[in-house]
């Protein structure tokens, strides 16, 4: 597993390279088994990414020796925000009041608030996850008196393209919305992923979520 330990060391370096200061690095590891992790983890990675609850938790389960941060990066389904409430550190696709009161609800008590982002799909037509951005400030008001949760931020997963102006014109409406909202003290823009996390630091990310250039490409599920 050398190979992961050399492929996250060199996406640091590339995030570090770009000299925006402190991005964090949130390794994404769905699809990929609980000894993948493990490795990424002595190689020094804490914060990984899953998007299958029931994968997640089994991983989980195998790795309950580390002091992993657990983020839940996929849709979020009504009949899932228990468990996922209950047992990850951050769930980056609120996109609706009701999912967001559900985990919140979920959330049990004694446990820290779960740190969650409001999804925003900043493409329009081409994706269909996530919330128009002119009911973001409904939403995050909506958030923002939830009992079970704590509002970070924003993130986006726009549609993929090789046109690094598009890349980033998507990043930065992102951004200026993040700015619109600023009664509520967020501190977190989720956004880039291996293709185009670079687009996304010049704009301002703070978690860039990466997979494939750490773990390998994954097979077509
Ligand atoms: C899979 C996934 C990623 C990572 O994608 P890569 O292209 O492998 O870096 C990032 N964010 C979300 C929401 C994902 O589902």
């Amino acid at each position: 597993m050398a190979t992961i330990a050399s492929a996250l060391q060199s996406v640091k370096q590339q995030i570090e390279s770009m000299g925006k200061g402190r991005v964090e690095l949130l390794a994404v590891s769905k699809t990929w088994p609980a000894e993948a992790i493990r490795a990424a983890y002595e190689a020094g990675q804490k914060a990984f990414g899953e998007s299958y609850v029931q994968e997640a938790l089994e991983k989980m389960n195998a790795l309950s020796d580390l002091d992993i941060e657990w983020h839940f990066i996929g849709p979020v389904q009504s009949n899932k925000t228990k468990a996922i409430a209950a047992h990850f550190d951050w769930v980056h696709g609120v996109d609706s009041e009701r999912i967001a009161m559900r985990l919140s609800d979920g959330r049990p008590e004694g446990m820290p608030p779960l740190q969650v982002c409001i999804q925003v799909n900043v493409s329009g037509e081409a994706s269909k996850s996530g919330i128009e951005p002119e009911k973001a400030a409904d939403l995050a008001s909506c958030i923002s008196r939830l009992k079970g949760l704590k509002l970070r931020g924003l993130m986006t997963i726009p549609e993929p393209t090789a046109d690094k102006a598009l890349q980033r014109k998507r990043f930065n409406e992102l951004r200026k919305i993040k700015e619109s909202l600023s009664e509520y003290d967020l501190d977190t823009l989720s956004m880039g992923m291996s293709a185009d996390f670079e687009s996304a630091i010049q704009e301002g990310a703070t978690i860039v979520r990466i997979g494939s250039a750490i773990f390998g490409n994954r097979k077509k599920k």
